[in-house]
């Protein structure tokens, strides 16, 4: 790790470079940075005689990725049950001192920023992804800017309710808004204002069924039309964009109609949900790797879940096709957590291979990304006065350039005012 004087022009360079909004990657590229700041970025640039020079030869230069939909104070990976066990065996303290390896896994993939959309242990009142925000924020560790959700807000017997599937009162009560379960528009908005009371940066809602919950339909409706129109209402007021957890159609139609701000996985919509997401400009967060990643180990779900994952999958990818073809706005995001942490770069090709342009899938981690969260302002393009969050992935990651066997690419990011070169896989569209 090497610390530059606060003055210090440092300046990347690298064979190409992405500005995060451009239609081509440029060459020579080059990102001129003072401080926590980009001064300049552009092609071949003139290197001032006085600047520390990085360069980073045959790569390309790009905002730091985004990653929409992420959970870092949990994995679900591995096998359902025994995952289940260890959430009521391992005191929450616990669980948070493991968090912090997910969050530094994921900066380490070139996931400079996340959007982290849910974070509850069952019988627990513990705010985990504050306090790993909070971490971040001070410095004490290592990890990705955050954007965090706290609990989740769901209906009784719904996707988010952490008692779903366990004996009626084994934890001694039913959840309640505290645990973001709510029933009623009034009860919505009271779940609201306590999560963005205990930090919630933004609203994340069930408001359909889901895969890897035990006692609901994967596509069943589980807001109403009016405790949707409350939790965009009350989360609008206070100024927080609302993600919701929606696989069916008619939960999506009203969500979208609701004035959701993204519709996160979305497997099940037709056409015409695209139609008004597309009207609206509600984004699509896809999540294709949870698919993904549960349709591989299918053995490791129970038998009604695999169910679910297969009629969820069957229908994900034409949707996502649909979605690339009518131009519904997209942000990336990979549901971090149903897969192993840091290996979010990997939705990159799903998207690709699915139909989306590699520039376009780019843009979606980043550009796109920066205006859902609301900090295009700051990052998610190379640009004069934008915060230095820069990374380098090897080669050009558009043309589908396959990695020599054994070699890593680098990334590099600036974070926590240091540059800090990590060797770490990222794959992109090999
Ligand atoms: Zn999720």
């Amino acid at each position: 790790m090497s610390v530059h004087a606060a003055d210090e022009l440092i300046i990347l360079k690298a064979a190409r470079m992405f500005d995060g909004k451009s239609s081509a990657l440029v060459q020579k590229g080059v990102v001129v940075v003072q401080g926590d700041r980009m001064v300049d970025a552009g092609s071949n640039l003139p290197i001032p005689s006085a600047a520390h020079v990085i360069d980073l030869g045959d790569a390309t230069l790009c905002p730091g990725f985004m990653d929409a939909h992420t959970h870092l104070t949990l994995d679900f990976s591995g096998d359902y049950n025994q995952r289940r066990l260890k959430e009521v065996d391992l005191n929450v303290s616990e669980q948070a001192i493991i968090a912090t390896t997910y969050a530094r896994a994921t900066v380490e993939a070139g996931f400079t920023t996340v959007r982290d959309l849910g974070s509850r242990f069952v019988a627990s009142r513990e705010f985990v992804d504050v306090a790993l925000r909070n971490s971040i924020n001070k410095g004490v560790i290592v990890g990705p800017r955050m954007l965090v959700a706290t609990k989740g807000i769901g209906a009784t017997g719904g996707h988010f309710d952490p008692t779903s599937g366990f004996r009626d009162f084994l934890f001694g009560r039913e959840p309640d808004y505290t645990d973001g379960i709510a029933d009623g528009a009034d009860e919505i908005r009271k779940a609201v204002r306590f999560e963005v009371k205990n930090g919630a940066d933004v609203i994340k809602a069930a408001v359909s069924g889901g895969v890897l919950s035990l006692a609901d339909e994967v596509d069943t409706p589980q807001l109403t039309p009016a405790e949707m129109a409350a939790l965009v209402d009350e989360s609008h007021r206070l100024r927080k964009k609302v993600a919701v957890h929606c696989h069916g159609d008619q939960a999506a139609r009203e969500a979208i109609e609701a004035g959701v701000d993204s519709i996160e996985h979305g497997s099940f919509m037709k056409p015409e949900t695209l139609t008004m997401m597309k009207r609206k400009g509600t984004f699509l967060t896809p999540t294709l790797m949870a698919t993904e990643w549960i349709m591989n180990k299918i053995d490791n779900y129970p038998p009604a879940l695999q169910a679910k994952a297969r009629a969820a999958a069957a229908a994900r990818s034409d949707m996502f096709r649909n979605a690339v073809k009518m131009g519904v706005r997209i942000s990336f995001g990979t549901d971090a957590a149903v897969f192993p942490h840091g290996q979010n770069a990997k939705e990159f090709k799903l998207m690709v291979d699915l139909g989306m342009n590699p520039i376009e899938a780019l843009k979606s981690a980043t550009a796109n990304d920066a205006e859902l969260l609301g900090i295009g302002q700051k990052v998610g393009t190379l640009e004069r006065g934008k915060l230095a969050d820069v990374i380098a992935v090897p080669g050009d990651p558009t043309a589908g350039r396959v990695l020599p066997k054994g070699k890593k690419p680098k990334i590099l990011l600036h974070r926590i005012s240091a540059l800090r070169p990590i060797d770490t896989p990222c794959n992109l569209f090999t």
